[in-house]
Formats: C-alpha cells, structure tokens, sequence
C-alpha cells in the first residue's frame, strides 16, 4: 500500500480547525487533525510534508514519527510543523484501524477499561465557530469579553462560570459530570500582563470556588487553568489562595520557559500541577519530568506529534508515577483519538471534554462521536478512529480543501 495524496480540509465556520485526509492506492483514507493556525498548517503540509510521504507505506508509522520531525528547524515545540506531524500520525494509525479492520483502542493494546472519567471544561459554545475578528487574540478565551450573542443551546459554560458557577456545578452534577474547568483569572492577568494581582482582583476571581463549594461541597472537583499568563509571584500568590478550595489541579500556571522558576513556584504552594500540553514531543515531557514540579501531565494529540508521541509520552510518565489527562479543547478528532488513547492506556487519569463542543460544533464536523454519558467517556468499536468528516463538509461555501498528489 502506498500513500497517493494529502487532502487538507478546514471551514470557515470553525476557524481554528484543520482536518486532513491521507489518501492510500488502494482507496482507504485516513482521517487526521490539528487546531490553530489553519492556513499556515495547510500551507506547510502540501509545500513540506506532502512531497515526502506520498508513495511511501502508509503503515510504516514510527519511520515517519521519526523522519518528518527529523528536518532541522522542524523539530520540537508546538508550532506549525509539529501540528501538522500531528494530523499526519493521527490519519496514519486511523489507516492501520481500517486496514487491519481493529478499533484505534485495540491497536493501542485493547480496553484496559471500557470507559474513562471525564472531566467537563467550562468553554462556550462561540470559541470553535468564533468569526474571524478574533483570531488575532492569542488566547481562545479571550472571546469570553465579547458582547453576548444568543447561545445556540444551554450549554454556555463560559459565561456561566463567571456568573453564577453554583448553578453550573449542579447543572454539572445533574448529568453526572464530577469536574469543571475554569480560568476566573485570565481577565486579571490580561490587564497586568501577568505581572501583578490586586487584592480585589484575587478576591473576585476567587467568587466562583466560593459559589461551588458552598453549592456542591466537595462532590465537584475543580480544575483552575491559568493560560501559563502569569509570573512567578503572582502565580504563587494565586495557587496559595486557591489552597483552601482545594483544586484538583491548577494547570499552567506560568510557561514551562524556566526550570527555576517552576521549581521556585512548586516549592511555595501544596496544590497539585497539570502541566505539558503546550511541549510538543517526548524529550520536553522528560525533562518536565525531571524537574519533579508535574503532578498530572496534560498531553494533545493534535500538538504533541500525535498518537506515537502520546504513547511514549504515557509510558514515560508511567515510569515517573505520573498519570495523564489527554486535552480536548480543540478538535472533534482529537477527542476521539482521546476516548481512544484513555480506555487503553493504564495511567490515564480523566478526559477532557467540553459539552459545549461535543453537543454542537463537533458534530457539524464528524460523522460521530465518542459515547458521553454519566460523567465516562467511550470510543467506536469501529476500525481506526471509527469516525469521518461529515458528508458534504468539503463541498460548503465556506470550505477550503487542497490536495497534493
Ligand atoms: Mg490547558
């Protein structure tokens, strides 16, 4: 079998969202996907990448996760090169599913467990189909400061946890869903630039933990994204007030730039760190690792060299101790792979997932997608992934699709 094309697929509506296509001779194709930077993605696949897989065995996966990295200034990081690595490794193990007539699941060494928690971060529903004015912003949740416009369903978390999180929490519950997202203090840090944080500002980001455990008590976990926005001091400064609500993990709190400063900001706090979605490929995790400052690791199929990478990646921090939460937040494929990757692997700890995503933009995408139900999360047991891009989604007005063969 040999690779004849590369096909890119990404919609206007959905303005971060790169799906690709690897076309085989013998007609079966394989579904991959990336998120952010659509355009330059797209661009780099069919100028760089394209060229040299087509012709190639589709199946000789780990020969191209190490020959497509391997190519100077394209290695390592999470930029464009390494996001459209990933869509690439994400098609080619869908191709082997369909081939071999096994689920991604199965290949990955079959059901450790049938299902896996899930934990529920509080997006809303405009960030997958924002418009193209707010794709200058570098953070997805900045959107959370536009005007509102009426919500296409109930599921408007983003708005909800900044307003009134008791009743988000017990929304949350009513559907068996255990833990929520949220980033109360991206607002503050945007306005300092992460340099400083007001009493005031400390004590109105803190209103909605205080919402939810007086609402829910300790039945909600609560996991607290910082963006990686703030420095040092502030950062301690937050993680030790959030001490008291007990969090489940606070999650980038500042960039991973620094060994010394992680180190500094681990040893001033007892919360728990979930770090490492923004690493890119396995020597980064190790050395994340080594500085013993990760408490879960955060892990993107669609950024982080895809599911090869997120193997290795699992089974070292297996060797560490350390359990996994794989990323949704950016992709309907990259949640599929992510039930997947999270019913096989042992040291998965929970899956991330947004219903404000999988009960709407998702499924304007993809043909399927994973069973969510009573907080767990389950893949197909279809081969590969088991899922493909709606039909007619290349043939929209606001569809762009490319092709090198
Ligand atoms: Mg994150």
């Amino acid at each position: 079998m040999k690779i004849v094309a590369v096909e890119t697929i990404r919609v206007e509506e959905f303005p971060e969202f790169t799906a690709v296509r690897v076309h085989t001779d013998e007609g079966v194709t394989g579904l991959g996907e990336t998120c952010f930077g659509p355009e330059a993605v797209e661009a780099y696949l069919h100028e760089s990448v394209a060229g040299r897989i087509i012709g190639k065995d589709p199946l000789a996966i780990e020969r191209h996760a190490h020959d497509l990295p391997g190519f100077y200034v394209t290695h390592g990081g999470t930029g464009v090169s390494t996001r459209a690595h990933s869509a690439i490794d994400i098609a080619l193990w869908d191709l082997l599913g369909k081939v071999s007539g096994q689920p991604l699941y199965q290949l990955l060494g079959g059901a450790y467990r049938e299902s896996a928690p899930i934990y529920n971060t509080c997006g809303g529903y405009r960030y997958g189909r924002k418009e193209a004015k707010f794709r200058g912003t570098s953070r997805p949740d900045d959107v959370a400061d536009e005007p509102e416009e009426a919500a296409p369903g109930p599921y408007e978390d983003l708005v909800a946890f900044q307003t009134h999180a008791d009743e988000l929490a017990l929304s949350l519950l009513s559907e068996g869903i255990t833990g929520m997202k949220i980033w109360p203090f991206d607002e503050a840090a945007r306005a300092s630039e992460g340099k400083e944080i007001s009493r005031a500002d400390l004590k109105r980001a803190l209103e909605p933990f205080e919402k939810i455990r007086s609402a829910v008590g300790d039945r909600m976990e609560i996991m607290v994204e910082l963006h990686g926005l703030w420095d040092v001091v502030p950062a301690i400064q937050i993680c030790r007030a959030l001490e008291d609500f007990r969090p489940y993990w606070v999650e980038d709190p500042i960039e991973l730039d620094s060994d010394d400063a992680l180190r500094r900001l681990k040893a001033s706090t007892n919360v728990q760190f979930a770090l490492g979605e923004t690493l890119g490929s396995l020597p980064y995790y190790k050395r994340l690792f080594d500085t013993n400052c990760a408490d879960i690791v955060m892990f993107d199929f669609g950024w982080g060299s895809g599911i090869s990478e997120g193997r290795k990646v699992a089974a070292l921090a297996q060797a560490y101790g350390l359990p996994i939460a794989p990323h949704d937040c950016v992709g309907p494929v990259a949640l599929c792979v992510g039930a997947h990757f999270s019913v096989a692997t042992p040291n998965v700890l929970i899956q991330e997932t947004v219903r404000a995503y999988y009960t709407d933009w998702y499924r304007k995408v993809l043909t399927e997608l994973p069973t969510i139900a009573n907080g767990r999360i389950a893949p197909s047991s279809k081969p590969g992934i088991g899922v493909e891009l709606l039909p007619g989604l290349e043939s929209r007005p606001d569809a762009h699709v490319r092709i090198s063969r």
